[in-house]
């Protein structure tokens, strides 16, 4: 059957009910079940998906009960009660929704977009006084970050984290850095170059944004990896990268810089897994850190897909392994996927590798074309998927009753040094 006329959860529901007809399969039959019943369990979890088999850090945080009425309400009673209550509340409250986020939530986003373009569209709405972010937890703090003063960031499910930025957190990468600054002094080079400049990917915490605004360090995004490095690289003599491996090591290898002189750090292990003279001779350490959506993609996949659709065109993440990415034709953030869609002529095949819901909804949105996942399985983003119309649908009615409810609120200390990181971020220049 064709599915692209499906969103992601309704081919998830009819694989799982064994409907007739239905191809396909999914990494688990749990991804069916409402995300609720994760927030219950006894121990915290990222939940059915691509994070399912990552461990949590234990106090990640929980999500309370839903009330039931949320939980039962038939689709069009959400769908009724969403729109009765984002009407009522007009322009005092925005809906953003990432790219990766299902199409039931995003069908009600004032803006779309990845999680940097949704923190500076909230910027184009003050008279907002809540900004109801369906995304993950590090998307809302960074919204915080950059929002007035008088407005409020909603997450509607505190378990929406991100797994890949739990892998680094502020007290390993504070430990990482003193013994980096052990090797390595703290003096600069008579070019003025410290020894270490810390790089954060936009998807970690607050906390280590705030890191790097304190320690001369800078934030990036998947879209100007590159330029972030070569600032970077003008005012250090190495760069210490996290919480993406996989992105750090794509970006700098195509900037030239050699595999031998990207030492991984596993906070883990001694010295990070590395030796004294790998360290002294590195030039990016990479931080253990990885997107478990974007490790599913393989070679194999790619292999798969030109035998299948000779001409396709194949375009992946770099959060992805660098074997994938030195595979495919193109590498880009969600952005640049977008993009390279839109600008191709009519009758193009492509086999993205990204998250299954902005794949199948750009299938959607471009049926001139063939789009597909290069990953047949479906396997959504775990901490993308705790978000669903019953949270929204409870968050914004809370609203109504004049009551804001899973606020993220980054304290001053996080808040002004991370913002000072990103200042840096935006200032960069190619
Ligand atoms: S897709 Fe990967 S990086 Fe993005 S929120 Fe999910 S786990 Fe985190």
């Amino acid at each position: 059957m064709n599915n692209a006329t499906l969103s992601v959860d309704t081919e998830i529901q009819l694989i799982t009910s064994g409907a007739p007809g239905v191809s396909g399969s999914t990494c688990t039959p749990e991804l069916a079940d409402g995300p609720w019943v994760f927030d219950l369990q006894p121990a915290p979890s990222y939940g059915p998906g691509a994070s399912m088999a990552d461990p949590i850090p234990a106090d990640t945080p929980r999500q309370g009960q839903l009330p039931d009425a949320y939980k039962t309400a038939s689709k069009d009673e959400l769908d009724a009660r969403i729109r009765a209550a984002k009407a009522t509340l007009g322009d005092r409250v925005v809906i953003l929704g990432h790219f990766y986020q299902r199409d039931e939530v995003v069908q009600y986003a004032d803006f779309v977009g990845d999680s940097f373009q949704l923190a500076n569209a909230a910027l184009t709405v003050p008279e907002a006084g809540a900004i109801v972010f369906c995304g993950v937890h590090f998307m809302a703090e960074t919204a915080d970050i950059l929002a007035r003063p008088e407005q409020s960031v909603i997450l509607p499910n505190l378990a929406a984290g991100c797994s890949m930025a739990d892998m680094a957190d502020i007290d390993s990468v504070e430990a990482a850095w003193a013994e980096l600054a052990e090797i390595y002094g703290t003096e600069p080079d008579a070019d003025g170059r410290v020894p270490v400049i810390p790089v954060t990917y936009m998807n970690s915490s607050a906390a280590l944004k705030g890191f790097c605004g304190r320690n001369g360090g800078i934030v990036c995004t998947s879209s100007n990896a590159a330029t972030v490095l070569e600032w970077a690289f003008e005012r250090g003599q190495r760069v210490l990268f996290f919480p993406d491996q996989h992105l750090g090591r794509n970006t700098a290898k195509a900037m030239g810089v050699p595999l031998e002189r990207m030492p991984m750090w596993n906070p883990r292990k001694a010295l990070g897994g590395s030796t004294i003279e790998e360290l002294e001779d590195a030039q990016v350490i990479l931080w253990h850190g990885f997107c478990s959506v974007h490790k599913r993609f393989s070679v194999a996949q790619i292999d798969r897909a030109r035998e299948t659709h000779p001409g396709v065109q194949v375009i992946v993440h770099p959060e992805c392994p660098m074997p994938v990415v030195d595979a495919a034709d193109a590498a880009g953030s969600t952005d640049f996927i977008v993009k390279a869609i839109a600008a191709a002529p009519a009758g193009s095949t492509f086999a993205i590798g990204t998250e299954i819901n902005l794949v199948n909804r750009l299938a959607n949105e471009y049926p001139q074309h063939t789009i597909f996942c290069l990953d047949d399985v479906i396997c959504p983003c775990s901490t993308m998927y705790r978000i669903h119309p019953g949270y929204l649908a409870w968050v914004l009615e809370e609203l109504v009753a004049g009551r804001v409810v899973n606020q993220i609120s980054v304290a001053d200390d996080v808040a002004v040094p991370a913002r000072v990181a990103l200042e840096r971020m935006l200032a960069a220049r190619p």
